[in-house]
């Protein structure tokens, strides 16, 4: 009998790929086939995780799409600007004939489709293949945006800044208008109808499959399930398969630092005394907030490894980097940082996070405790899981929803307040020791046995059972 051939079109954003890369590895760890649709600009991305698969049965396989260069319009490696949002409808709608004619040919049991192709839903139901949604975020984020877009509690605030409850959630979760997207700002032109019609995808394709897992949100798992009716499951925290140095070292882009001036940095370090601060793939701070966080560090006089994505002028202040290679307290990584390898160092005790899914994920399955400094996307969402829900962090204060992913207007007292507050021996240690916790639970949850592992078991099933059907 063939084996079950489960095929995923991952968007070309680092956020949603690299969970989908380690995903397509943790189905080839239980034996099934496995292809990778790309296009020739990301499919270097993947060589490490292929690389990975060679001992299974079967290797992950790769579709490359020739001749499509061009459209690898939102380039994750870029800034956000005018030009490349209002390319990215356009740019991901020409994938559809190619990623057609691969389904109509290999008729694989299921597709596993970014949110950012809802037209792979149709299209897959032609040649009888169920299509599975990947939004690359949790239960809680997808839980409260379904709640504001359906009950929109933001109309009924008088200000911008005044708070209002996420209504009909487990928890009592409050938002400002300031912490939305403003979907009418003329940045978004040609790309509301993309997340609307997604959001439709959710309710029209076979189910939704979550880089997440039960003990992390369990109200929200039921909610989304239960209330808001949708098939879905949870096989996460999937960066866990990157088990060995290698596998964290070479995780999306290859790193800008070297493994041994890394770990050799952090060894010299005493447990849970670094903090380290990243925005992901694509937020950045502007020239003036980089300044107030390097004196914010240099003020609570902490160690820390800060990632700047882009090499910058002008915002350091004068000696910083100089006065940390001297009293050895900060490491700056300028591009691109081993990120799972660092968070999984015992040095490190914080993570100051844009809150990025996987970032929070990430940082949970280290059990750091942490920073919250939410920027774009639905990162809000995520923030207020780590701090009002889990009660694993500390928001760095007030900061606005940007669509074009830019960090600013955090003063350098805010930075130092609240990294002390975190590296706290008793407020900190206090969230240290919940984050360890999840951090079992994330490890038991994908283990044999654990609540990932048998849902996934049960995907494999429901899926080589709609075959037969
Ligand atoms: N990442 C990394 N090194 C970096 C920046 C990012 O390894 O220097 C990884 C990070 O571990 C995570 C992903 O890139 O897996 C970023 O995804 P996330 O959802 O946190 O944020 P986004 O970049 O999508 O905003």
């Amino acid at each position: 009998m063939a084996a079950c051939h489960v095929v995923f079109f991952p968007f070309t954003a680092y956020g949603h790929l690299i969970p989908m890369a380690d995903m397509a590895v943790l189905f080839a760890s239980r034996g099934l086939q496995t292809t990778i649709i790309t296009t020739p600009f990301n499919v270097h991305r993947f060589s490490k995780s292929i690389q990975k698969t060679t001992t299974f049965p079967h290797q992950i396989a790769l579709h490359i799409i020739e001749g499509y260069e061009n459209s690898d319009q939102i380039r994750s490696d870029e800034s956000i600007s005018n030009e490349s949002i209002s390319n990215f409808r356009e740019s991901i709608s020409m994938l559809q004939e190619p990623v057609e004619q691969f389904i109509q040919e290999y008729r694989p049991n299921c597709l596993i489709a970014d949110m950012f192709y809802p037209w792979t839903t149709k299209m897959a139901a032609k040649f009888d293949v169920p299509r599975i949604v990947f939004h690359g975020s949790g239960f809680f984020p997808l839980c409260a945006s379904e709640s504001i877009r359906l009950y929109e509690p933001h109309k009924r605030v008088s200000s911008d800044s005044e708070p209002f409850i996420i209504p009909h959630l487990p928890h009592e979760i409050k938002l400002t208008r300031k912490q939305l997207p403003d979907l009418e700002a003329e940045i978004f032109k040609g790309f509301v109808e993309v997340i609307i019609e997604s959001m439709k995808a959710d309710e029209t394709s076979y189910g939704v499959i979550f880089n997440s897992f039960n003990e992390l949100e369990p109200e929200y798992v039921r909610h989304y399930r239960e209330v808001m009716k949708r098939k879905a499951w949870h096989i996460g925290p999937v960066s866990l398969c990157n088990k060995n140095t290698d596998d964290k070292l070479e995780r999306g882009k290859k790193a800008a630092i070297k493994e041994d001036e890394c770990l050799r940095w952090l060894d010299l370090k005493p447990p849970n005394s670094v903090v380290y601060l990243s925005f992901g793939t694509l937020a950045e701070a502007t020239t003036s907030q980089l300044h107030e966080i390097a004196m914010g560090l240099e003020a609570c006089n902490e160690n820390f490894i800060w990632v700047i994505k882009n090499e910058r002028e002008g915002w350091m202040p004068e000696g910083f980097e100089a006065r940390m290679k001297v009293n050895g307290k900060g490491l700056i990584i300028t591009g691109w940082a081993p990120q799972t390898l660092i968070l999984d160092h015992e040095s490190v005790g914080v993570f100051v996070t844009h809150c990025g899914w996987n970032s929070v994920l990430e940082g949970i399955s280290s059990g750091v405790a942490m920073v919250t400094w939410p920027v774009m996307a639905e990162q809000f969402y995520n923030a207020k899981l780590v701090t009002d829900i889990l009660q694993i962090g500390v928001s760095i204060g007030d900061t606005e929803w940007s669509a074009t992913a830019s960090c600013d207007g955090v003063k350098r007292e805010a930075v130092e307040k609240v990294v002390a507050k975190v590296m706290s021996a008793e407020e900190g240690e206090e969230m240290r020791k919940r984050a360890r916790v999840l951090k079992e639970k994330a490890k038991m949850a994908v283990e044999d046995g654990g609540s990932s592992y048998l849902d996934l078991n049960d995907f494999i099933e429901d899926i080589k059972a709609f075959k037969s059907k």
